[in-house]
């Protein structure tokens, strides 16, 4: 049965023969949003996403400590079974009322939403519009849908434009999907335009705001509410694992009848339910993003801060600031001699490689939380500076990302 991937072990073999498994780290222990021990040494996270860094907020782990002693460790059944507590329903009311929306279900990671609402919402005979750099979750919730499934040229508005014409004529809904922000290079999805296209044809639009919820907007709903644009957002899809600090996901939206996807899509109805404690956790959070703009503004002012120090360093950035920061690498070998060296150097970034990035090109991935402090980054981006200089990359070989 294992055979098939001897290629694969190979590469993995090959990719961790530089020094460590880049896809096998096990913290000692996490200190902190911003830090770590990694192989007994004190290493600065700069590539998690931590976006908001309330992983370690004291009233959210009150919480979740309150209700792992009052309910348990955990629900042991599904939403439409047992798992199904007060918490989960008032959580969606919660999260409903944070976005400005009629209706929220809660899932148990946002891997799963992307899967139960893909594959309810798209049925045989509808066609489903994906942006070529789409996440996982959304090309495997795409499989498992009956739908026909396209791609468009990432940020593409016009071939998006291009390939709804051409399906003008058949039957079916259509249902556009695009991120808020893309988790590889950090840039965000020209939502007016798509809403341009939409509205031509006809079509829904969903929106995947994974890495922009608490990040973008002015109160951090997303970047639809950075572009002025929820109302033509027919469904939100989101996480709870980034900028909320904890797990599960959620699918949102203003439609008529939206509770017939609780019992449709079966990634919600064929899997436990969050815990109490994490639940709790998130309901907190929630209250803590809004009550707390500060530390989207600290966000902002971090991801500026190490895009300016890399650009500075002689880095050339593809995207525009925000929290995630990628360099990319000219090929795989340098990759991961370079997340490697950065690591002996005290800093832990994510290495990223094909297939999970743009065109399968490698990547060192970096983001920041809003936790870190100026001098944190700064150190950050010497080593960052010192390694690709070390490694002849800062400059000429680096190209910027398309
Ligand atoms: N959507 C996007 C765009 C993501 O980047 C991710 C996670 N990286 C997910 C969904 C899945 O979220 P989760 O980790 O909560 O399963």
């Amino acid at each position: 049965m294992l055979e098939k991937f001897r290629a694969l072990r190979a590469e993995h073999a090959a990719v961790s023969a530089a020094g460590r498994d880049p896809f096998g780290v096990a913290f000692d222990t996490v200190l902190s949003a911003t830090e770590a021990v990694l192989e007994g040494r004190r290493v600065l996270l700069l590539g998690t996403n931590n976006y908001l860094g309330l992983t370690f907020d004291p009233d959210c782990i009150e919480d979740a400590a309150e209700a792992v002693r009052s309910l348990g460790t955990g629900t042991t059944g599904s939403r439409i079974a047992n798992g199904t507590y007060g918490g989960h329903a008032a959580l969606e009311a919660r999260l409903a009322r944070f976005l400005g929306r009629r209706s929220a279900m809660v899932f148990t990671t946002g891997y799963q939403a992307n899967l139960g609402a893909l594959a309810a919402l798209a049925g045989r005979g509808d066609h489903l519009l994906l942006d070529a750099d789409s996440h996982a979750s959304i090309y495997d919730g795409a499989r498992l849908s009956a739908a026909q499934v396209t791609r468009f040229r990432h940020n593409d508005p016009d071939d998006l434009r291009r390939r709804l014409r051409h399906l003008s004529s058949q039957p079916g809904e259509k249902l556009i999907v695009a991120e808020g922000i893309y988790s590889m290079l950090g840039d965000t999805a020209p939502l007016r335009e798509i809403v341009e296209v939409k509205r031509e044809a006809g079509a829904w639009l969903l929106v995947d705001e994974a890495h922009s919820l608490g990040v973008l907007g002015e109160s951090g709903r997303g970047l639809a509410e950075a572009e002025g644009v929820e109302a033509e957002v027919d469904f939100v899809v989101g996480t709870f694992s980034k900028s909320l600090g904890a797990i599960g996901g959620f699918l949102a939206s203003d439609l008529d009848g939206f509770d017939a996807l609780r019992l449709s899509a079966r990634a919600y109805m064929f899997t436990a339910s969050l815990p109490p404690s994490t639940v709790a956790s998130v309901t907190r959070a929630i209250e803590v993003m809004e009550a707390r703009p500060e530390l989207r503004e600290a966000l902002r002012r971090n991801g500026q801060r190490l895009h300016a120090g890399l650009s500075a360093a002689g880095f050339m950035l593809g995207a525009m600031p925000s929290p995630i920061v990628s360099l990319p690498m000219p090929d795989r070998e340098r990759a991961v001699l370079f997340w490697n060296r950065l690591l002996e150097a005290g800093v832990y970034a994510n290495l990223a490689l094909g297939p999970a990035t743009p065109g399968g090109k490698p990547l060192l991935r970096m983001s920041v939380s809003a936790l870190l402090t100026p001098a944190q980054i700064d150190a950050a981006v010497l080593a960052v500076a010192r390694t690709g200089e070390a490694l002849g990359l800062i400059g000429t070989a680096l190209e910027a990302a398309e």
